[in-house]
């Protein structure tokens, strides 16, 4: 974490907190009452997720740092479909990687920001790129049915967000659906839309670089496609790896709305 500022350091050591199970409170660097608030909702969002209840606790050695904005905008870019559909949608926004994509080398210009993602990192994406002094974020969260989201994942993040931060986080996907998505990128980019992969298992990219068929991800990815009638490059095999965890409503809206049934 060399290259990371002090604040989004110390933004992200908190966040990771909220999911080590051993740790009751969240130690926060000292701050003024308006920011402290960002922190109590991150602390009860959190706990009605997860069933859990923890105290905040401010330090008094350590004070918050400030993040220093470039007044640049960034998209954070995963290879899979809600990244790859606003990579298309705004086509001149700088993209920046947590990872390296070969799929997309040579098609797609994007910066590799070399950073060991923990599988919490998620929502700790916009505080990271702030940490490297992007003003606004365009994230690509999708409406999941309110299944299997973060905290994060929501207009009042946002809001809070940029109050505590003052970092500018757009999330244009979250009145879509995985598969309205799907059939807009296929529309829009076709080339592109056989090139995303979002597998559990091609999280090492450089190594495995396809979609392995067993994953939860390599399920909805599967259904969706096959669904919305644009298969992608892969066969579906024996579930294995991972849950599915928003396939009953996910299930119920693409027998609703596309006539697809899953066995
Ligand atoms: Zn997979």
């Amino acid at each position: 974490m060399s290259n990371i500022s002090a604040r989004a350091r110390q933004d992200l050591s908190a966040r990771a907190m909220l999911f080590d199970e051993e740790c009751p409170e969240v130690v926060v660097p000292s701050m003024s009452q308006d920011r402290l608030r960002f922190w109590s909702w991150m602390l009860s969002a959190y706990g009605e997720a997860q069933g859990v209840s923890r105290t905040l606790e401010v330090s008094s050695k350590e004070k918050l740092h400030e993040y220093r904005y470039t007044g640049e905008v960034v998209l954070p870019f995963s290879g899979g479909l809600e990244s790859t559909y606003l990579a298309a949608a705004f086509p001149h926004v700088h993209r920046i990687s947590l990872d390296y994509l070969p799929n997309f080398d040579g098609v797609l210009e994007y910066e590799v920001f070399d950073y060991w993602m923990e599988s919490y990192m998620e929502g700790g994406v916009p505080a990271l790129l702030a940490g490297l002094g992007y003003s606004t974020v365009i994230m690509g969260n999708e409406w999941r049915f309110g299944l299997g989201d973060l905290p994060e994942a929501n207009a009042e993040f946002c809001a809070r967000w940029f109050e505590y931060s003052g970092q500018t986080v757009i999330m244009p996907l979250l009145g879509m659906t995985k598969d309205e998505i799907a059939v807009a990128l296929a529309r829009l980019r076709p080339d592109w839309y056989s090139r995303i992969i979002s597998c559990i298992k091609t999280k090492d990219r450089r190594e495995i670089d396809c979609w392995c068929g067993r994953c939860a991800k390599c399920q909805v990815a599967w259904h969706t496609a096959q669904a919305i009638g644009r298969p992608l490059p892969f066969s579906l095999r024996k579930k294995g790896i991972g849950d599915d965890y928003w396939s009953e409503r996910y299930r119920e809206h693409l027998s609703d709305t596309y006539d697809y049934e899953i066995d």
